[in-house]
């Protein structure tokens, strides 16, 4: 049932509710209004629990909406009330004719979007995809109560596929609390096996520009790190993947399948493949078998091109999964952070687009009178993670 707080009345005017008082709102019954985008006509509904909207009297809309609840139509109200009451130019329920959707609330280029129900990917993927070609709008997803994180352990694709990185604040993404007006950014997510970390900041609507804050986000920047047991956490990331394989997981098996092609095992490739311990959203083994290939790539050829490389990887990757190009995003940060942690133990050096690799520091890694010692100084060198740490990717990618 699509439901909105515009609708255009007999004169052709359009007529939006959010500013309206109860008085006024009464004083609009018995006319007649109509939907903005199909012209079906549609009713004044308002009550005590939702607030006041106009609703399709036919179910045939020819856009879909989420099936509004009391919580969307807040939303969208505070959005614009904020957006007004800091002089932004804005639209409520704006619609766009060349990908047939309608953004909740428009303002110079930004569609804001107050997703309350679930999303699958696909229709996520198309309308991101679509506001960004089609119409040249950046589509900004603000999400609903039951997206917050209170107390997660682990993170669900409902809620990774809406998640954005940015160097100053890891990977990140928008929550909007109606019962407490509040405008909350949910940033330095990161996941290992054992734990999930995450924090959050809000902003009170009455006292902060929504738009100022969107925009202006990625200028934050988060100094603070955690701590994780390296140790345990290798052990049950062993102990996940053998399982995976002795249950024939589907995906873990076809990546060792590849692993064997290249007289590989999954379980057994050289420790800094499954560090660092921190890692983007996906399939587990896959991230250590791109590691494994990229290490691989490098000791046949001695040197590459860095950006050659990514791309490559990023193919491999695709193959593999049906990620959103968002979290391709992620991996190719992911990428850059592996690069670093490899400058860190000395096994690559960078020169200028190149990546120089160095196969006696290789060997010694490799070497399995060292490992355990070896094994013992990486884990402490990186008990923590950093964001603050160069990323040789970031500068070359903008
Ligand atoms: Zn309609």
């Amino acid at each position: 049932m699509t439901m909105m707080l515009v609708a255009i009345d007999e004169k052709k005017q359009h007529i939006s509710l959010w500013n309206k008082r109860k008085e006024e709102i009464q004083q609009l019954k018995g006319l007649k209004f109509y939907c903005p985008v199909c012209y079906n006509q549609v009713i004044l509904k308002s009550g005590s629990y939702k607030r006041a909207h106009f609703a399709h009297k036919s179910l045939n809309c020819s856009i879909s909406s989420e099936g509004e609840t009391a919580e969307h139509l807040e939303g969208k109200k505070l959005l614009i009330e904020n957006l007004v009451r800091y002089g932004k130019t804005c639209e409520l329920e704006r619609y766009f004719p060349k990908s047939n959707q309608r953004a909740d609330v428009f303002v110079s280029s930004l569609a804001l979007e107050f997703q309350c129900s679930p999303l699958d990917e696909n229709s996520y993927q198309k309308r991101t995809l679509d506001y960004q070609l089609k119409e040249q709008v950046t589509p900004i997803w603000l999400l609903g109560s039951r997206y917050f994180p209170a107390n997660r352990k682990k993170w669900r694709n409902g809620e990774k596929r809406f998640f954005l990185f940015s160097k100053g604040l890891g990977s990140y993404y928008w929550i909007l609390d109606t019962t407490k007006q509040q405008l909350g950014l949910v940033y330095h997510i990161e996941e290992t096996f054992l734990t999930s970390h995450y924090q959050v900041k809000w902003w009170y609507l009455k006292k902060y520009s929504v738009y100022e804050i969107v925009t202006q986000v990625e200028q934050l920047k988060v100094t603070s790190c955690y701590h994780y047991r390296v140790r345990d956490e290798l052990n049950s990331c062993y102990r996940y993947l053998s399982q995976s394989l002795n249950k024939k997981q589907v995906k873990v098996l076809k990546i060792q399948e590849y692993c064997y092609l290249k007289q590989g095992n999954l379980l057994n490739l050289p420790i800094i493949c499954y560090l660092p311990i921190v890692r983007i959203p996906g399939e587990i083994g896959l991230i250590y078998y791109l590691r494994w290939l990229f290490l691989t790539t490098l000791q046949e050829r001695k040197q590459v091109d860095m950006l050659e490389s990514l791309h490559f990887l990023s193919l491999e990757y695709q193959k593999q999964t049906l990620f959103s190009l968002a979290t391709n995003k992620q991996f190719i940060d992911e990428f850059g952070e592996y690069l670093t942690f490899l400058i860190d133990i000395q096994v690559i050096r960078q020169m200028n687009n190149r990546i120089l690799f160095n196969a006696e520091r290789y060997q010694y890694l490799l070497n399995k009178q060292v490992n355990d010692l070896l094994k013992e100084q990486l884990i402490n060198k990186i008990q923590s993670s950093d964001l603050q740490r160069p990323n040789p990717l970031a500068s070359m990618l903008l």
